[in-house]
């Protein structure tokens, strides 16, 4: 994934969002109004390339982190605004059409009105069966419906195709149940982890307060809450180790589960899901489960229950009547994000809306929006992108023969998705009216849950596309091997059909090969050309990557965007080396459309070579607030967007050369640091 990967379901509300003013149409990759050159690019590329910018910008008080992304959604969302104000003014839809669905999803979530006026009420039928629990195998049998409506309760069910079997979809459980972001919040001494705590724990009570909890029992409720998911995450893995798909991987009958995480009623639970004759499944962190049987036998229902009305209720509650929602924001958004203000309404709905019924939306917006002279040239950026890495692979040195040849296939056989799918979704059975936002948004929800399990055991549908068209981001899925680039993100700055190579290349070329490269990351390469887990590499081959990489660590290791606190350099490894892998290939496949055309003379000043490099950066442009960026260093597998110009440039030859950096420029690393793997 290219930009801010991991986003808790309940705060992708909050994390998607337009700016105002229309974005500035630019038809080249960067804007020399942008750039700050009282700094030398050998010293600062990032302060050089978009410096007066970040001067002369404030964040809106409506995001956590403001910049590029943010005009790219802007431009699609006032295409996509007035596809559902079109389609929520228009009542002669036929019902059970697209349309109606889109039109009544959307008129359904402005209508504040009634959403005030129904309260709390959508939960009633919920929070009714949570009270009536009688015991331990109605709880897994609640767990497994409140799972259904998208709540995070006690751990996580998906389908998805087996690691080792890439076909087949299997189904899937993994560690979660917590209502912070990550087990660190839970487990970490320092001041700043033990204010978040309590103010954790005072929202968690406030929230039960609004549920009419009277304010002892509501204080009560909420240490339960925290003493509950303080033991979840206790027994949960850290975030680095989520990422090795190996130490991830234990597929195991029912009956090896039962053994296992005893205590559970799996029985009951899978009978509620409808998947009785489920055998295997793949369990991501045994560890995890076994504390979870423990737990599962020996908290009180009553605990449990309290646990349970919570979830359903985060879950929820921006659905729900403004307290709820105001007060959910405070903390998700203010608290933990320090953004100040809940975005507008209606970007709040349009976001709800690509979530619940992305490809029906989709639709209506690639028909106006995305057109098939876009797709051809994607396409053929992708084409020259393989081609280059194709040919680094070749005269790689450090990779024996044998390595080289699965390599190579491996690149050959990745496919690739533009735009939208070939085949859309067919929401023939989801319903969707204007009566109720809440039980429009679960009735979504339980439709993607319920399409998930029918696909357990069956062959995997290589059509299918597991991100919407309007969605600004791209993808490598490893068990598939393809590459996803929706319409969403084919857009300027970063892909303009009308722009030249260097900022083509730069921008979306970089990208292309970042995703490229994720097949061949310290977790991509674990994958072989069908998308199985596989080890393709010789010993040797394998620790000479192993050895490069941990140069990459090392660097990353070392940044220390807010005091006393460093990038994971082991956490965004394989983001780190997408970065730098896609910048290489991106070059090289730049030279590659340009070979045989006259030299291209420099533009505003700068050489085509420069212009790459400068339209790259220009991709990075963002502001973060100290509370997102402080959130996102736990969290996220990425680095701040400032180290990814700063950290793969200072290893690229190709870099110092086009600016003339010397050896001793911070934008040079010594040779002997710089991981040269692709
Ligand atoms: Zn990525």
């Amino acid at each position: 994934m290219r930009r801010f990967g991991f986003v808790l379901p309940i705060l992708l509300v909050l994390s998607l969002g337009a700016a105002p003013a229309a974005a500035p149409q630019t038809p080249r990759g960067f804007d020399p109004a942008n750039m700050d050159t009282t700094v030398s690019p050998c010293a600062d590329f990032y302060q050089y390339a978009v410096g007066a910018w970040e001067k002369r910008t404030a964040i809106p008080a409506e995001y956590g982190k403001y910049g590029v992304d943010q005009e790219v959604e802007a431009r699609t969302f006032s295409i996509v605004k007035d596809i559902l104000d079109g389609a929520a003014a228009d009542q002669s839809a036929p019902k059970g059409s697209e349309r109606q669905k889109v039109g009544d999803f959307f008129a359904a979530g402005m209508d504040d009105a009634r959403i005030e006026e129904e309260g709390v009420r959508p939960l009633e039928p919920f929070l009714r069966r949570i009270a009536a629990i009688p015991d331990r195998q109605a709880l897994a049998a609640a767990i497994a419906s409140l799972q259904e409506i998208g709540t995070s309760a006690a751990f996580r069910l998906d389908v998805a195709p087996d690691d080792r079997n890439s076909a087949v979809n299997i189904l899937q459980i993994s560690q979660a149940g917590l209502g912070l972001p990550d087990r660190d919040y839970y487990l970490k001494r320092d001041t700043q982890s033990k204010v978040l705590r309590r103010e954790y724990v005072a929202h968690v009570r406030r929230m039960f307060r609004l549920l009419g909890d009277a304010d002892l029992v509501a204080g009560r409720n909420a240490q339960t809450v925290m003493r509950l998911e303080t033991r979840l995450a206790r027994a949960s893995m850290t975030r680095d180790e989520t990422d090795d798909p190996i130490a991830t991987y234990h597929k195991m009958s029912r009956t090896m589960l039962a053994k296992g995480a005893g205590g559970f009623a799996w029985d009951a639970y899978f009978r509620a899901l409808g998947l009785d004759g489920v055998e295997n499944l793949v369990v991501r962190q045994p560890a995890f489960f076994r504390e979870l049987g423990r737990m599962a036998q020996g908290v009180p229902l009553s605990e449990w229950k309290t646990y349970l009305r919570w979830h359903l209720l985060r879950a929820t509650a921006g659905y729900l009547s403004s307290p709820f929602e105001r007060e959910a924001f405070a903390f998700n958004g203010t608290t933990l994000e320090g953004i100040p203000t809940l975005p507008s309404r209606w970007k709040r709905v349009l976001t709800e809306t690509d979530v619940a019924l992305g490809e029906a939306l989709g639709k209506l917006y690639v028909e106006r929006a995305f057109g098939p002279e876009a797709k051809q040239k994607a396409l053929a950026l992708v084409a020259n992108l393989r081609a280059a890495l194709r040919a680094r692979l070749q005269r790689l040195e450090w990779m024996g023969e044998a390595t080289k040849a699965e390599a190579i296939a491996k690149l050959d056989a990745m496919r690739v998705k533009i735009g939208y799918p070939d085949v859309w979704r067919d929401y023939t059975t989801l319903e969707i009216d204007r009566r109720s936002y809440a039980n429009n948004v679960l009735a979504a929800r339980s439709f993607e849950f319920r399409r998930g399990l029918a696909k357990v055991g069956k062959s995997v549908d290589r059509s299918e596309w597991a991100t919407t068209p309007i969605t600004n981001n791209a993808f490598y899925e490893p068990t598939l091997n393809e590459l996803v680039f929706p319409a969403g993100v084919l857009q300027p700055p970063y892909f303009h059909p009308e722009a030249d190579d260097a900022a083509n290349y730069g921008d979306i070329g970089a990208t292309i090969g970042h995703e490229m490269t994720h097949g061949f990351d310290d977790g991509g390469r674990q994958y072989d050309a069908q998308g199985n887990l596989k080890d393709w590499w010789t010993a040797e081959d394998s620790k000479a990557f192993t050895e490069r990489a941990a140069l990459l660590v090392k660097q990353f290791d070392a940044y220390e965007p807010i005091p006393g606190m460093h990038i994971n350099g082991t956490l965004t490894l394989g983001e780190n080396l997408a970065d730098l892998g896609g910048l290489a290939i991106a070059y090289d496949a730049f030279k590659l459309a340009r070979q045989g055309s006259p030299a291209a003379d420099p533009q505003d000043g700068f050489t085509p070579e420069q212009r790459f490099f400068l339209s790259y950066a220009e991709t990075w442009r963002f502001k973060l607030r100290p509370e997102f960026l402080r959130g996102r260093l736990v969290t996220d597998e990425h680095a701040p967007p400032k180290y990814r110009v700063l950290g793969p440039l200072a290893n690229l030859p190709e870099f110092a050369s086009a600016f003339r950096c010397q050896p001793g420029d911070a934008m040079v690393r010594p040779a002997a640091d710089r991981a040269n793997i692709w």
